[in-house]
């Protein structure tokens, strides 16, 4: 008989055992670093590498991201290198001049680039296995349910494995995305599943909490045919919670338990609407539309909104960073060079202005970005 080997590879995601480490993701690091050097960065528009960052270099890593947990290091790793081939061209070389990155990673209506950040993406997608776990049936969930599941009907935290890892993070981050359509209660604790509000009655009372996490009464107590039949007790808990029990949906014993993904308007998981959920969001500044749309071309779509939020090696700009120069205005060769001032206020600006306002008819006075609408 011949001794079998495990294989390497898992739909194309490198089989790690131990906890993830950077060095097992280097060579994943290397692919991106590799395809990124390979385009001639530095032969495209700032929009045109916008484009292949965002729809190329976020699909490279994407089957692993939906298994490990990600350690900060890559992450960081990662999205440097993807900073890098946008403002320069080269994954290698850092622009001084640029927007954050943090920015830059929001929807274009939000003034960003239209890219995600590596961390959201890597939650969202553990977030569907976590999700598997929670509501499935089959091999999978329900090995990990038996394996990691403890005595008193929680999660384990002392268990680790470079699989659990990621799905527990998932587990903790959504727990107030999802929540319960009741049935007949008989799958729902009480006190641990949040079927009553955006959290669990257990997180209400912090000081009783350890002890409450022991109480194994489900919400099929509650439930007497299809109307709720709470003991004085729960109702008094139910009261310091502020719930008014007439108001509550009546359950249905004739159905299961089935929980509810929130973050949608089916109830069901979709990793989209996940990492809608999750990333944060920035108010919509009243350039953003005007930017991307298909009259702009895409060389100036980029040039604008890098002006927008107000890059440019203007001379005070370079001053910043510790150039020495005299920041003297080229044009007027009055006034400090700031961007506001060469755009906007600038005699020479105003006579521009003046011109496009005439030939667009145009009343508004422009004095900075937020009046461009
Ligand atoms: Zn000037």
């Amino acid at each position: 008989m011949n001794e079998g080997t495990l294989p390497e590879k898992y739909l194309g995601v490198p089989l790690i055992s131990g906890k993830v480490t950077k060095a097992a993701l280097t060579p994943l690091i290397d692919k991106i670093r590799t395809r990124a050097s390979g385009w001639a960065g530095k032969m495209l528009s700032f929009q045109g590498r916008v484009v292949l960052a965002r729809h190329v270099l976020n699909s490279i890593h994407v089957h692993n991201m939906a298994i490990y947990k990600w350690p900060k290091a890559v992450v960081k790793e990662c999205e440097t290198i993807i900073r890098n081939f946008i403002w320069s061209g080269n994954p290698a070389e850092r622009k001084a001049i640029t927007v954050s990155w943090e920015k830059s990673c929001k929807p274009t209506e939000e003034g960003g680039l239209g890219i995600r950040r590596l961390k959201d993406i890597n939650l969202s997608m553990l977030m569907k296995q976590a999700w598997i776990l929670l509501t499935e049936e089959g091999d999978w969930p329900e090995f990990m349910r038996g394996k990691y599941i403890n005595r008193t009907g929680g999660w384990s935290n002392y268990k680790t494995s470079t699989v659990w890892t990621g799905i527990k993070w998932a587990l903790n981050e959504m727990a107030p995305l999802h929540g319960w359509n009741v049935g007949n209660g008989e799958a729902i604790n009480i006190w641990r599943e949040n079927w009553l509000l955006q959290k669990p009655i257990c997180d209400f009372f912090q000081e009783e909490r350890k002890e409450i996490l022991k109480y194994q009464a489900r919400l099929s107590e509650c439930i007497q045919g299809d109307r709720w039949a709470f003991s004085i007790e729960m109702t008094q808990v139910l009261h310091h919670l502020g719930i008014d029990i007439s108001k509550l949906p009546q359950p249905d014993s004739s159905k299961e338990d089935s929980r509810v993904w929130m973050a949608s308007t089916t109830g069901k998981f979709i990793v989209v609407a996940a990492h809608e959920a999750i990333r944060t969001k920035a108010p919509q500044p009243a350039w953003s539309e005007f930017i991307w749309s298909s009259k702009v071309l895409p060389r100036t779509q980029g040039i604008v909104w890098k002006l927008a939020h107000g890059v440019a090696r203007t001379n005070n700009q370079l001053q910043k960073r510790k150039t020495h120069l005299a920041s003297r205005c080229c044009l007027c060769r009055n006034q400090e060079e700031t961007l506001d001032h060469v755009l906007f206020h600038c005699p020479f600006a105003k006579r521009v202005w003046k011109y496009a306002q005439q030939i667009f008819h145009i009343q508004r006075e422009m004095e900075s970005f937020s009046d461009v609408r």
